[in-house]
């Protein structure tokens, strides 16, 4: 049911108000262009889309004959169901579509070349509640709360390169893996080459651009590297991105998994999220004259990302199976330091090449593609902040590999690791005030036992290794 334009429009009245640029609004153009190209192109269906606190992508279709009104006031729907949205009581929210968003999807082809499906297209959605204010539940909302402070704090673009990494299995039965691979295996080897041509067409019909693809070190493992963008922007890449990943893959006959650590003894997929702050398009990572050339913004950023790293953990690697990941070997971040070259560090400065400014970067490596984007990039984005605004200083860049050094030695340099579970992660994160700051006073609590229910199930698990172990032994 849309909610008439007078309640969606009103402005908050509570403690939450919210400064207009971080409110979900559209201008009558950007709407009525969205209403010509539904005509234009003949769309069948809009999908609304939005995601859960988890980041599974919800949707839900309109047909083009409700499209104006929705458009202006958005659409109503029952959040009762949605994971860690609001309980049965209080449950009527409103999506409003982001015009900005507003793309067709891929659709398959047969062998003569002829599309087929319907013709769908996609918006992504902020969720008000029917006042019109901002639902705390909505994890659009936390990354648009970070952006707000970024600006508060004199910056205007949070830039973000995430690099998704997944696998190709037979089915979603098994692990079957289809080919061998290995790192930018070539044709011969790589049977998902073809498949992998086919993503990065659909990935760019849906106006996401690519830079980089190459099959990844672990069998079946591949990675395809969108051009960096705004946060914002960047995160609705990256749930669209997972969903034509996968989509591509199922025409193709096979299944692909954003799953952390599907094989044993093999490389996990990994995020690593490549991030850097701009102030009128210059870069404000950069500084000619440091050794590094990093700026002290720079600096004090990654400064936050370390200092916060534990707490923010059960954010940017949110599943049992994400720890699994985690652990030395595997080219996965262990301890939490930074590097310039050193792949086994949590923060990578990647290597500056002169005239490369606007590329000065911060790498973080923990992050895992089956993520929640805007709650990882909001925690990332906060954590950063902090830093800046605290000035925080940062420590020596660490060089060595860290996968090497015994206990003693980390112990003597002062590093520390990263949660060995998600049930350490989940500790740090309950007791963490920034990271409650940036999840918001709705996610936080909810999170956490989400969380904590998952670990609690996983670990009163008896696991086929215990019983190998043990059974014959004790
Ligand atoms: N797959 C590795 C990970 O789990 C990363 C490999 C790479 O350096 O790209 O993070
Ligand atoms: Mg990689």
């Amino acid at each position: 049911m849309a909610r008439p334009r007078t309640q969606a429009r009103k402005p908050a009245a509570r403690s939450t108000m919210v400064k207009s640029k971080d409110r979900a609004t559209s201008t009558p153009a950007a709407r009525r262009a969205v209403l010509k190209r539904i005509r234009d192109e003949g769309v069948e269906h809009v999908l609304f889309w939005f995601t859960d606190l988890e980041g599974h992508l919800k949707s839900f279709a309109i047909t083009p004959a409700e499209m104006e009104e929705a458009l202006n006031d958005g659409m109503g729907f029952d959040g009762s169901s949605i994971t860690g949205f609001n309980a049965i009581e209080e449950s009527d929210m409103v999506a409003i579509p982001d015009p900005a968003t507003f793309q067709l999807l891929p659709r398959p082809v047969d062998e003569h070349g002829h599309e087929l499906g319907s013709k769908v297209a996609r918006m992504i959605c902020d969720v008000v509640t029917p006042d019109g204010s901002p639902y705390e539940g909505d994890p659009r909302y936390a990354l648009r709360r970070a952006l707000g402070r970024m600006r508060e704090m004199g910056f205007d673009a949070f830039n973000v390169g995430p690099e998704l990494e997944y696998f190709v299995f037979e089915d979603d039965k098994g692990t079957e893996t289809i080919d061998e691979g290995g790192y930018f295996a070539m044709t011969a080897q790589d049977a998902a080459t073809e498949m992998r041509n086919d993503t990065i067409a659909a990935l760019e019909s849906v106006g996401i651009p690519i830079e980089y693809h190459h099959h990844e070190v672990g069998p079946s493992q591949h990675e395809i590297d969108m051009r960096y963008s705004d946060a914002l922007a960047m995160a609705d890449h990256t749930i669209t991105y997972r969903l034509i990943v996968k989509e591509v893959a199922a025409w193709h006959g096979y299944y692909a998994t954003f799953m952390p650590k599907p094989l044993y003894g093999e490389n996990g997929s990994g995020m690593h999220t490549h991030m850097s702050l701009f102030k009128n398009g210059r870069n404000q990572f950069f500084d000619r004259r440091d050794e590094h050339h990093l700026s002290k913004t720079a600096k004090s950023f990654i400064a936050g990302l370390l200092v916060h790293a534990r707490e923010m953990s059960a954010v940017l690697a949110q599943w049992v199976n994400s720890y699994k990941r985690l652990v030395p070997g595997y080219e996965a971040p262990v301890y939490v330091a930074w590097s310039q070259r050193n792949r086994s560090a949590l923060i990578r400065i990647p290597l500056y090449k002169p005239g490369s400014e606007q590329s000065t970067r911060a790498e973080i490596r923990c992050p895992d593609p089956a993520c929640n984007p805007y709650l990882a990039f909001a925690a990332l984005l906060q954590a950063g902040l902090e830093g800046i605004e605290q000035g925080y200083e940062l420590p020596e860049p660490m060089e060595t590999n860290l996968y090497r050094l015994t206990a003693e030695q980390r112990q003597e340099r002062g590093i520390i690791a990263l949660p060995g579970s998600l049930g350490e992660a989940v500790d740090e994160l309950a007791g963490s005030a920034l990271m409650e700051r940036a999840l918001g006073s709705h996610i936080f609590p909810r999170y956490v036992e989400l969380k904590r229910r998952d670990w609690d199930e996983y670990r009163s698990q008896v696991t086929e290794w215990e019983l190998r172990k043990y059974l014959a032994a004790l």
